[in-house]
């Protein structure tokens, strides 16, 4: 299976990877890429065409262990190689030895849930090379900082390009209509806010997320206003 996969170049050094569904990115290394996260089951080949086809691909950053993020890590690794790289809260998930804990939802997720789910196959699990902690330093071409952001899953994580001021939020934050969002589907909702806090403190001008598009400019400010509304009343928060 493969669907149809948008390439934009959000960057010289940054692209998005986007399917009607989810959205991975790809990080230029050397003449190669790194990836974070591989979209759904079945779009492997979409990847390695989209970035030009035969491309090394270096390291793939997994940011949590939901389908629709690790679904065509197993077969890139089989084509390119790659090292796996995944934060070492969601390594058991990855690989397939522990159930992923279920979304907790809010009332309004439950329909968007039902109209979503039907369309993510179940990923195959991957092995993975290298677990990440919090404050780990990836040594690419643009260095980047693991940073934990627990609450969607167990041990979602995010990749902060300082130096370049991008946040890759995996899915700890999302989008709607160019604003940014608390990720939907959280297994512990209350620490996904906590989670989304302080990454809204980050020093970051461009945000990319698994879903909804990239905010490509003074990220920190809108993310900052949607912060303060989390901290007014959770419950309040209005939906999409
Ligand atoms: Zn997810």
């Amino acid at each position: 299976m493969t669907s149809e996969m948008d390439v934009e170049r959000l960057t010289d050094w940054l692209w998005c990877l986007r399917t009607p569904i989810v959205q991975a990115y790809a990080v230029r290394q050397g003449e190669g890429f790194n990836l974070i996260d591989t979209s759904t089951p079945g779009n492997e080949r979409a990847i390695l065409e989209a970035l030009g086809g035969g491309v090394t691909i270096h390291d793939i950053v997994l940011t949590h262990g939901h389908d629709d993020h690790i679904g065509s890590a197993a077969k890139l690794v089989e084509h390119t190689r790659a090292r796996v790289l995944a934060p070492a809260g969601e390594v058991g998930f990855i690989q397939g030895e522990e159930a992923m804990p279920p979304p907790q939802f809010l009332e309004w997720e439950k329909p968007l849930f039902e109209r979503v789910n039907p369309n993510v196959p179940k990923a195959p699990p991957v092995h993975v090379d290298v677990a990440l902690e919090e404050g780990a330093m990836l040594d690419w071409d643009r260095p980047a900082v693991v940073v934990s952001a627990p609450g969607h899953t167990p041990g979602s994580t995010a990749l902060l390009f300082e130096e370049e001021k991008v946040l890759v939020a995996g899915d700890a934050i999302a989008s709607h209509e160019g604003e940014p969002m608390l990720g939907v589907f959280n297994s512990d909702p209350p620490l996904a806010v906590q989670s989304f806090r302080r990454l809204a403190e980050l020093d970051v001008e461009v945000a990319c997320f698994g879903h909804g598009d990239p905010v490509r400019s003074d990220a920190r400010a809108k993310l900052a206003r949607v912060a303060a509304q989390h901290s007014r009343s959770d419950e309040s928060v209005e939906q999409p």
